[in-house]
């Protein structure tokens, strides 16, 4: 295997010490520029491999891959070959990269191959069926807990059983780049206790991992947390937009509604599961014991480091939190094994976040809502600067990355500017 820990891998495409995308990465997307039509690509450095062109070139040619695979707007029917064909394909590609293969490197192809990342538009990655939000940070739902409840009893007494999670928008799942309007809704007015209706006030930002399923199951069927993995395909960063102020009028009893599905952004090139296999850590001690169906025989955390970052128009951008994925009380694991405990099935492109992932310290909170305490203090930026939630003109952007043993394997970044309402 290429990938075990003990190889280190030499490419012959440059790429530069801290890019997100090296060898050991290669994560899929779809790509489209001024030239070519909508296609699928790997990233490595600076550059995007064609699959499509490879494909013509016969170099998946052993494979027999469906005519015309790669020449897709999304992942989907890609993803649906299943994992034993898209890990033979990023593989292949992987090899093909390296210093001493020649097949690639020296072939007249190349040039037509390797396109330029920075000239390429990047398209929404999956067409998402289905997209769920879990609430599994324990230090954010504590947090939220404290602020909107009831300090002495902020978790509720679920939150330590189940993955608490809702069904969300997967209309309004945009791709990195494309600007948020912000929302209008209706709110309850803190003087009068009266609704009122206009642009939100509280605008704020979710950071968060979402997963992408790569296989389907029949309705009535379940995913044991054991099998969980084989059902994964890869990860994207998730932005969560989110109107604290409809969001706290609207959510009692049936949970987030408008303040949620106005939007949600994600990263576009999806990392695989086997890209972040070697950043396993410990999942954290649940305690009380959980129901035999969430227990783990193994470990399904990952330590990913997770920052956000506020550009106001005209400035630089600040980084205002640094988390990780490996605070998380829930693992994804647990997470597909409770939502198909019922038999809801799912389908190959269903995104599922996490929910937003805060550390212990201030400034890993996770979103504006816990970072400014709703509202009370305010951020302050490097330009001196405040912010308590997101306004008109902000961009904002998170990036995320695994690194161990000098290797590195990133997710790039997921950015959104934020429009005046209509
Ligand atoms: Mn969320």
């Amino acid at each position: 295997m290429s990938d075990s820990p003990t190889n280190t891998l030499i490419t012959w495409v440059e790429v530069s010490k801290n890019s997100d995308f090296t060898i050991y990465n290669l994560p899929f997307g779809v790509f489209q520029n001024k030239r070519l039509s909508p296609r699928i690509g790997i990233a490595i450095g600076d550059k995007i491999v064609d699959l499509s062109i490879l494909d013509q070139e016969g170099f998946f040619s052993d494979m027999f891959l469906p005519e015309g695979v790669f020449l897709s707007e999304s992942l989907n029917e890609l993803i649906a070959l299943g994992k034993v064909i898209t890990k033979k394909i990023r593989e292949r590609v992987q090899e093909l990269l390296l210093a001493d293969n020649e097949k690639l490197r020296d072939n007249s192809s190349r040039g037509k191959v390797m396109v330029n990342r920075k000239e390429a538009t990047m398209l929404m990655p999956v067409k998402i069926g289905d997209y769920t939000d879990f609430y599994s940070s324990m230090e954010h739902a504590t947090n939220v807990g404290k602020m909107f409840r009831d300090p002495e009893n902020a978790l509720l007494p679920n939150w330590k059983h189940l993955p608490v999670g809702y069904h969300g928008r997967a209309s309004s799942i945009i791709p990195s780049g494309v600007p948020i309007t912000r929302p209008k809704g209706q709110t309850k007015d803190p003087e009068t206790g009266a609704p009122v209706f206009g642009p939100s006030k509280k605008l704020d930002f979710e950071l968060e991992l979402a997963f992408i399923t790569g296989k389907p199951t029949k309705l009535g069927d379940s995913i044991s947390t054991a099998d969980a993995e084989e059902y994964i395909f890869g990860f994207v960063l998730f932005n969560d937009w989110s109107a604290r102020d409809i969001q706290a009028w609207e959510y009692v009893p049936l949970g987030p509604f408008l303040g949620k599905s106005f939007a949600s952004s994600i990263s576009p090139w999806v990392v695989t599961l086997e890209a972040l296999e070697q950043f396993k850590v410990e999942s954290p001690v649940q305690e009380p014991e959980v129901l035999d169906y969430l227990k783990c025989a193994k470990s399904h955390s990952f330590d990913i480091q997770l920052e956000a970052y506020i550009q106001p128009d005209g400035e630089k951008g600040s980084k205002v939190s640094t988390s990780n994925f490996k605070n998380m009380y829930w693992n994804v694991a647990q997470q597909l094994a409770h939502h198909t405990v019922n038999g809801c099935n799912i389908n190959v492109g269903d995104m599922m976040a996490s929910g937003t992932i805060s550390g212990q310290e201030r400034d890993s909170f996770g979103s504006m809502l816990e970072l400014s305490w709703n509202g009370k203090d305010a951020v302050k930026l490097e330009s001196g600067t405040e912010r308590k939630f997101i306004e008109d003109g902000d961009t904002v952007i998170m990036k995320g990355f695994a690194e161990k043993d000098g290797r590195r394997v990133g997710f790039g970044e997921v950015k959104a500017k934020v429009l005046p309402a209509k």
